[in-house]
């Protein structure tokens, strides 16, 4: 990390900047041994009791939930790991050592609350999101915050009562900036590398201020432990649970629901924090907002899985009512939608009518031009219908080249000007079948009505009565409609005009 050089000179003229405890300096050299090993690593910890003392507490408590207790360090290091185990030893001699440094112009209590909810948050944002390297998180959210330190030596004062204070970070790195070029964070990055901290801690800490999209989710982790602190220890956090969710989902590219699970699990670890190094945290009534917006956040996660279940299951639904071919709706729902309204019409008097249509000559188009084409004058006649009904009418495939209209308060008179107006729109249409295919085809319809004059007693009577209309039609020679009511006794056709456009044109085409 390059700072300006005139503040990079001050800064390494200062002869008490906050260093690590020679412990702490040795963990740090113990770690780039290559040929480490549980032996050294426990022998190296045992020599500082205390030490010794939290490593086995850390091992036994609930952040490493064990089914065991581990009784001795040897076990507590199989437990948590080399790399964990230096890593947290590092941070306990770092907190205790700086714990006793002497700052002028910040409040220390207010800033190591800060520290350790900072590094808790980062620990537990990776493990929310899946990551194992926990324990260098922690330490990094730790320590992200160490340039504030530095700052205050090389220049007693420069943090008081005009700075913009801890809850305001964003402002307190534009004060920072302004002032001596650099902020915290680069000033903490630099000090880092200075005691050979391992690279990536150095690095997360440099980009620890920045919300935006991380190419590294370990530095994202880092970067938004901050503001999780930040959020928890301020005051008046109502309403911030909306900004910090979408700095969250920014930062950590994680879904903003996460949060909710973060808040909870933080809230969670903070007491055995509190226990290991011996700080409070949050106070209670910090520790229960904390709480309750993490159980908001988490109910805001159910329920958009709930919605988002329910419009698949809605999707699904949809999907099964479909003709696949066509997309009008299929025979099974057909009869769902026939019940519900003939059960409707009957209950209030209300006509229905019942259009059964049957495409002439079908199997010509097919066994002419293939199947194919036959599939794409389905899907145009289905259109065609659906472009000629009224919003309220109904377009279901019955199966075959056969399709069924239901027409919701429609009576004789209105389904005999609807078939007079449907049957040679159909036919008139050119449909386009691709390779250069163009042709028409004609439609039989038979009508059936439930209104005052014909009274069906029940649903497949008047389905067999529009069956029965749509069979005279084609005894009569097709390309025609004609309504159930206007049979005659024997069930022929009376007084409609025909017409035989599907043999006179379609079969030239
Ligand atoms: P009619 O005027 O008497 O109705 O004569 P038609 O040739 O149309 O006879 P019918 O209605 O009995 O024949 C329907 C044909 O529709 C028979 C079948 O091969 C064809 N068919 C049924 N389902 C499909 C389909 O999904 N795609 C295609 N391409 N053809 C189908
Ligand atoms: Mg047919």
């Amino acid at each position: 990390m390059k700072l300006p050089q005139e503040l990079e000179i001050r800064l390494a003229n200062v002869s008490n900047l906050p260093s690590p405890s020679r412990v702490a300096m040795a963990i740090v050299d113990l770690a780039q041994d290559p040929d480490l090993n549980l032996t050294t690593v426990a022998g190296f910890i045992n020599k500082d009791p205390a030490l010794a003392t939290k490593i086995l507490r850390t091992a036994n408590s609930a952040l490493f939930a064990q089914r065991r207790r581990s009784d001795n360090l040897r076990k507590a290091l199989i437990v948590l790991g080399l790399d964990a185990t230096l890593t947290l030893a590092l941070s306990f001699s770092l907190v205790s050592g700086f714990r006793k440094q002497q700052v002028a112009g910040i409040n220390l209590s207010l800033y190591w609350r800060n520290c350790l909810l900072s590094a808790t948050a980062a620990r537990v944002t990776g493990e929310v999101l899946g990551r194992t390297d926990t324990e260098d998180l922690f330490l990094a959210g730790l320590l992200q915050d160490i340039g504030v330190l530095a700052i205050d030596r090389c220049e007693p004062g420069f943090y008081g009562a005009t700075t913009p204070d801890n809850y305001d970070h964003d402002g307190l790195c534009d004060f920072e900036r302004e002032k001596i070029g650099a902020d915290h964070a680069e000033v903490g990055s630099w000090l880092m590398q200075r005691w050979k901290m391992p690279e990536r801690l150095v690095t997360a800490v440099e980009h620890s201020h920045l919300h935006e999209p991380h190419d590294d989710p370990f530095n994202a982790c880092v970067a938004i432990s901050g503001a999780i602190a930040g959020f928890c220890l301020a005051p008046d956090n109502e309403g911030g649970t909306t900004k910090l969710a979408k700095l969250f989902s920014t930062t950590t590219c994680a879904p903003s629901e996460k949060l909710g699970e973060v808040l909870m699990e933080l809230s969670e670890q903070t007491p055995d924090i509190e226990a290991l190094y011996e700080s409070d945290i949050m106070d209670g009534s910090q520790a229960e907002t904390i709480l309750e917006q993490a159980r908001e956040l988490m109910m805001m996660r159910n329920l958009q899985a709930l919605r988002s279940a329910e419009v698949r299951t809605e999707e699904l639904e949809e999907e099964n009512r479909r003709d696949t071919l066509t997309g009008a709706f299929n025979r099974s729902h057909m009869m769902k939608i026939l019940e519900q309204e003939f059960k409707a019409s009957i209950e209030n008097g209300w006509p229905l009518t019942v259009a059964f249509i049957d495409i002439d000559k079908f199997k010509q188009i097919n066994d002419t031009h293939g199947h194919l084409a036959g599939d794409r004058l389905l899907i145009a006649i289905a259109n065609g219908l659906k472009d000629n009904l009224r919003d309220s009418d109904i377009v279901t495939r019955y199966g075959g080249d056969e399709f069924v209209l239901i027409m919701p308060g429609t009576d004789t008179e209105m389904a005999t000007a609807a078939g007079s107006r449907i049957t040679p729109r159909i036919a008139s249409i050119k449909h386009d079948l691709g390779d250069g295919l163009e042709l028409s085809v004609s439609i039989s319809m038979g009508l059936a009505s439930l209104d005052r004059d014909s009274r069906f007693e029940s649903l497949e009577e008047l389905l067999a009565a529009a069956d029965s209309a749509v069979y005279s039609v084609k005894q009569a020679g097709r390309n025609n409609f004609a309504s159930w009511n206007t049979l005659n006794a024997e069930g022929l056709l009376v007084g409609a005009p025909q017409r035989n456009y599907h043999e006179s044109e379609t079969a030239d085409a």
